[in-house]
């Protein structure tokens, strides 16, 4: 069962930011484990309403909650980004079914930061000290088709976001400057600290803000970034999507999230699909299903009727004595099942039409009909 975020933050469906964010301080304190050390029902319930307001928070993962009832990633433990996706396939167009783990606990965002003074933001293990920081993935939700579900598609994304800047190829650097070693953090790409929080003292470290952490700083910083690596722009992205995906199927499209700064590799977008339904086949996971009206004669005395199938018409040969609600299955004529060349099946089920109005011609063979028996 799916939990219920608005009920779990105690707000209602429509709250706004700001009513999320009030509601969700008062839970985060009553229930912060700083305050209940050991309760483990209140750890857990901790855990939830920082999972409902992560996804409440957020426009894209709240737009995605209200219209599936699940949070992306409801259940994932770890940050987000490196390790959170259990995606197979990998690489471009690598395909991933079961959403799992997009922005766990990590990511608290300014709740977090009011709380504890911006130590712990972002994920800490794919956090390497020195390094380049990955970028953000992004998720987006993508409308198709029924037909393009099926057999499958190119789609074209456009999507604004931070992208590795191209005059300093994500450096900071202006092209000709010297990298010197920074004079904020001397070199070591951390600052130590105390802060005062509600909770009392707490000491902190976290990566140095001049240099985020890399220990070095270009001496002159790239002009059309201002030495951040990256800025905002609209790219447009081409995704594959495979025959057989249906709604809740996500596509991973690595490397395709934000650019992460000063050059850093960059996240993965995770692309959420819905599917239009269609007016002709009724979808159950790779199994279609249709109705076919047939006359009491064709019932009755049996005969081959042309079924229009996703891959063309067909004649399907129905025996004498057909009764109403019979249904013929119409082996792999459904859909093509993901990343494998089998398909489901087409089942049709019979109805079978009781005319309503007679010639006179017809009346007399229903009434001889009616005394043969
Ligand atoms: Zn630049
Ligand atoms: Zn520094």
């Amino acid at each position: 069962m799916a939990k219920d975020y608005y009920q779990l933050l105690g707000v209602a469906k429509g709250a706004d930011e700001s009513e999320l964010k009030r509601a969700y301080r008062k839970k985060a304190l009553e229930f912060h484990p700083d305050k209940n050390k050991g309760n483990k029902e209140a750890e857990e319930k901790f855990k939830e309403i920082n999972e409902a307001y992560q996804t409440l928070s957020d426009k894209q993962k709240r737009a995605y909650y209200d219209q599936f009832g699940t949070a992306p990633g409801a259940n994932g433990g770890g940050g987000p980004g490196a390790g959170g996706f259990g995606g197979f396939g990998g690489g471009n167009g690598g395909f991933n079914v079961d959403f799992n783990g997009a922005g766990g606990f990590g990511d608290l965002g300014d709740i977090f930061e009011t709380f504890f003074g911006g130590g712990q933001r972002g994920g800490a293990q794919q956090r390497r000290r020195n390094g380049p920081y990955r970028g953000n993935d992004i998720e987006t939700i993508l409308k198709l088709r029924f037909d393009e579900a099926v057999f499958g598609t190119e789609k074209e994304l456009v999507i604004n976001k931070l992208e590795k800047c191209e005059r300093c190829a994500g450096s900071g650097a202006e092209p000709d400057s010297k990298i010197v070693t920074c004079a904020t953090c001397k070199g070591t790409g951390e600052l130590r600290g105390i802060r005062q929080t509600i909770f009392g003292q707490v000491a902190t470290q976290r990566p140095c803000d001049t240099c985020e952490g890399q220990g070095k700083v270009p001496e002159r910083v790239c002009t059309k970034c201002q030495g951040t690596g990256r800025h905002k722009r609209t790219d447009t992205i081409k995704v594959k999507i495979p025959p057989g995906v249906d709604t809740g199927s996500t596509l991973k499209v690595s490397g395709k999230g934000e650019a992460g700064p000063l050059g850093g590799e960059s996240g993965d977008l995770y692309v959420h699909l819905t599917v239009e339904k269609s007016k002709d086949y009724i979808r159950d996971g790779y199994d279609v299903y249709t109705e076919k009206e047939i006359s009491v004669p064709q019932a009755v005395l049996g005969a081959e009727i042309p079924i229009t199938t996703l891959y063309g018409e067909l004649k399907l040969k129905i025996p004498a004595g057909t009764p109403a609600g019979k249904v013929f299955r119409l082996k792999e004529y459904g859909v093509q099942k993901l990343q494998r060349s089998d398909r489901g099946d087409h089942m049709v089920t019979i109805v079978i039409k009781i005319p309503t109005k007679l010639s006179r011609k017809e009346k007399e063979l229903y009434e001889q009909l009616g005394q043969s028996e």
